[in-house]
């Protein structure tokens, strides 16, 4: 394809080698059905349970309140849906402008059936005002569901906080962690966090598998109904090698979890601090002292987002844009605009997301490929030639 260096593992991630290695046999001789008697099942379920007890140890839950799903997707869906259900016409949601589509399109959708839905608001740093929590109404029936850090942006919202003053008044706390979980350390039992939602494809395991923790005592009802399986919280056949997969990459995360935070960090940082400097018209969108180690997402004023992208395409380097094209026109992010990010800046957000697995040589490509990149498509700006 030509894409020699990958920033965008916000989007999607590698498999880890030691991932697919842990995988195959349960395409070929480990082949049973986990609900099977015979020698065939039990042999799976063995490793069913191993992985969920990998996917346990790296949050911090008891493996008994984790529970395996498709995707990040479901697990959120499941959060909101499954605790509307329980608590009926007196649920309250309180959710952020800057959720995923898979917790704001949840949101919406129970709007609509009558849910009351409380949208909270986020600074210019993408960061929530933690103060408007003591004049929300927060009873037994309320979900607060907020993301443990932004997809855009990496920006970490202080959900440990946020999660004490809700249980203090009694609500429930739900976090989309899709994009921490292997990234930050998370203790779902010291964070008090009654409902977590995680994905495998962003920590290297494969797409299409997901977990949910529920906390002990926290009411869910199902999103499928059929058997027995994952304690009749989640009905369907297990995805036996992926969810082997997933429990290996948890595992490796927990293991790789310091070199996030050191060499990643590190790579990130030479990034960021080299594009601030060599571009003329770069700011950086997102707080910069409580954000992901592997993210950094930065405007070029005056410029599309999606001829950045373009561009570095052409130069092997794969990246991510916060703008996208809607009904023909280019329109920044739900993200970009609830940070009231100014219009000149808000189209070119341009976000780049590291792994383990990124080197320095690849940063350095980066740093000296991009400011050409940003002096040719600023001469052409129908902005700044107006
Ligand atoms: N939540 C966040 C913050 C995400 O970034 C994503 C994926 O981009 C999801 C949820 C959805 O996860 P999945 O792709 O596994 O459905």
């Amino acid at each position: 394809m030509g894409t020699t260096v990958y920033l965008d593992n916000n989007a999607t991630t590698a498999i880890d080698p030691e991932v697919l290695d842990a995988m195959q046999p349960f395409f070929t001789e480990k082949y049973g059905n986990p609900s099977s008697i015979h020698r065939f099942g039990g042999h799976v379920k063995r490793y069913v349970e191993n992985a969920r007890e990998q996917v346990a140890s790296l949050i911090g839950a008891s493996p008994d309140e984790v529970f395996f799903t498709s995707c990040g997707s479901e697990s959120d869906n499941m959060a909101l849906k499954g605790f509307a259900e329980v608590h009926g016409s007196k649920t309250t949601i309180v959710t952020s402008a800057v959720e995923h589509a898979a917790v704001l399109s949840t949101a919406k959708y129970l709007k609509g059936n009558g849910v009351s839905v409380v949208e909270l608001g986020v600074d210019s740093e993408g960061m929530i005002d933690t103060s408007v929590f003591e004049s929300l109404s927060i009873t037994p029936d309320t979900l607060v569901s907020l993301m443990w850090a932004n997809n855009e942006t990496g920006v970490i919202f202080p959900i440990a906080k946020i999660a004490a003053e809700v249980k203090a008044r009694g609500g429930y706390m739900h976090t989309d962690a899709v994009q921490a979980v292997g990234k930050v350390p998370i203790d779902v039992q010291k964070d008090m966090v009654d409902i977590l939602a995680l994905s495998g494809h962003k920590l290297h395991a494969p797409k299409g598998v997901g977990a949910i923790y529920i906390k002990k005592g926290t009411m869910l009802a199902p999103l499928l109904h059929g058997g027995h399986q994952e304690q009749g919280v989640r009905a369907g056949t297990e995805n036996v090698p992926y969810i082997v997969g997933l429990g290996k990459a948890c595992e490796l995360a927990a293991k790789h979890i310091q070199e996030e935070n050191t060499k990643v960090r590190k790579l990130r940082d030479k990034l960021e601090h080299a594009l601030l400097e060599k571009c003329i018209g770069a700011k950086l969108n997102g707080r910069i002292d409580a954000r992901l180690p592997n993210t950094t997402n930065i405007s070029f004023e005056f410029i599309e987002g999606e001829a950045i992208l373009l561009h570095l395409d052409e130069s092997g380097i794969a990246a991510s844009s916060g703008s996208a094209c809607t009904t023909g026109s280019l329109e920044p992010s739900h993200v970009m605009r609830a940070m009231s990010i100014p219009y000149t800046f808000a189209h070119s957000s341009t976000r780049f997301s590291l792994s383990r697995f990124t080197t320095e040589a690849e940063i350095d490509k980066v740093i000296a490929v991009m400011p050409g990149i940003v002096d040719k498509l600023r001469k052409i700006s129908p902005y700044v030639n107006r």
